[in-house]
């Protein structure tokens, strides 16, 4: 026993070590033993078959498959094969556009998420001027803004760009173009999108007179009161006149002191076109005294000339018309026998003889 105990002061550091290495092991032991026993008494992780064979399967209704009855309102879809492009997609090359009735420069403009100016430049619209734009004409629609233009023998990019007021590099990097960047060479006859580009609009305020034509209309030898208000309005002047129907003589009764204007002959549906630039300043159906569908227009200077007995006008008050412009079809509407145009020209208010002015 004395030896033993010896022998344990000899070693007293290793005893002691041992026997708390045996004491934790035990406790190790323990909490395992005693954790995997609680795990295995919960019931949550137990597995259970959730039918015997011998069960029907549980019977679970489905949701109601929607009929196009009124009852179960539903919502159609189209089945949809192709992949949906996004229409904001940037357009890389111009496209045509045939304009429809009621379509406006401005309207047009926006649909194409263009400044109107853009559809001017890249146009042969008369005069420039969107009001001569007339349903089924065909325009060409650039795809930025800027301007279209065919390319010349012996255009160089930096001349062009100075042309148009706009940036060689734009010219070049603009991918519709598809110009080799390492040889920007462009071929003649090429159509080139001129990024930003603008050319001269043909402008036509220097030849607007200064006077507001407002309460111009009513020109007292004819009964009708002309309806010429069309307020911060003023129109182009233009002085001669051309003959605004297809036909060049008279088939009627000409100018006299009680015919104080000439009767045109046309036929039925002929076009009529303004004897010259101005401003619409009536457009009117009805009987109206005699005159029938009827549209004056303000040629500026003191002048106005008057189309009667129309089948149909085309045009509306406050609108701006060019030379040569259709504003209407002949007719025989109001006090007239057989169709022809009655035409006149006014002066300050008086009747002139359109003979005297080149008719
Ligand atoms: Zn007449």
């Amino acid at each position: 026993m004395n030896k033993l105990i010896e022998l344990f002061k000899a070693n007293r550091f290793t005893t002691i070590s041992w026997g708390v290495t045996a004491l934790l092991v035990v406790a190790l032991l323990g909490s395992a033993v005693w954790w995997t026993q609680a795990g295995s008494a919960s019931p949550a992780t137990r597995l259970e078959p959730t039918a015997r064979p011998d069960q029907n399967l549980p019977s679970v209704s489905m949701p109601a498959v929607a009929t196009s009855s009124a009852s179960s309102p539903t919502i159609p879809r189209q089945l949809q094969l192709k992949t949906i492009i996004p229409t904001d997609e940037p357009r890389l090359h111009p496209i045509s556009y045939t304009t429809q009735g009621g379509d406006g420069l401005q309207g047009i403009a926006q649909d194409f998420n263009l400044k109107p100016n853009s559809i001017l430049y890249s146009n042969k619209i008369p005069y420039d001027d969107p009001m001569n734009l007339k349903p089924g004409d065909v325009l060409t629609i650039p795809p930025i803004d800027g301007i279209l233009y065919k390319w010349q023998d012996g255009d160089t990019l930096q001349k062009i760009a100075d042309k148009f007021k706009a940036k060689p590099d734009d010219i070049l990097n603009f991918p519709g173009n598809d110009i080799d960047l390492t040889n920007p060479q462009i071929k003649t006859g090429t159509v080139v999108m001129i990024p930003g580009g603008k050319r001269e609009l043909i402008d036509y305020t220097p030849n607007l007179p200064t006077n507001s034509r407002v309460n111009n209309g009513s020109t007292g030898t004819s009964d009708f009161a002309g309806n010429s208000s069309c307020p911060g309005v003023v129109g182009p002047v233009d002085n001669s006149f051309g003959f605004p129907t297809l036909q060049h003589w008279i088939s009627g009764n000409d100018y006299t002191p009680t015919h104080l204007g000439i009767d045109l002959a046309a036929n039925a549906n002929d076009p009529i076109s303004a004897a010259a630039a101005g401003i619409v300043t009536m457009a009117q159906g009805g009987y109206n005294y005699g005159y029938g569908n009827v549209v004056e227009i303000d040629n500026g200077n003191g002048y106005l000339t008057v189309y009667a007995h129309l089948n149909s006008y085309t045009v509306s008050p406050c609108e701006i018309v060019q030379r040569g412009a259709i504003i209407g079809y002949a007719g025989a509407t109001g006090n007239a026998t057989g169709a022809h145009l009655h035409f006149e020209i006014r002066r300050n208010g008086a009747n002139v003889n359109p003979h005297d002015y080149g008719l």
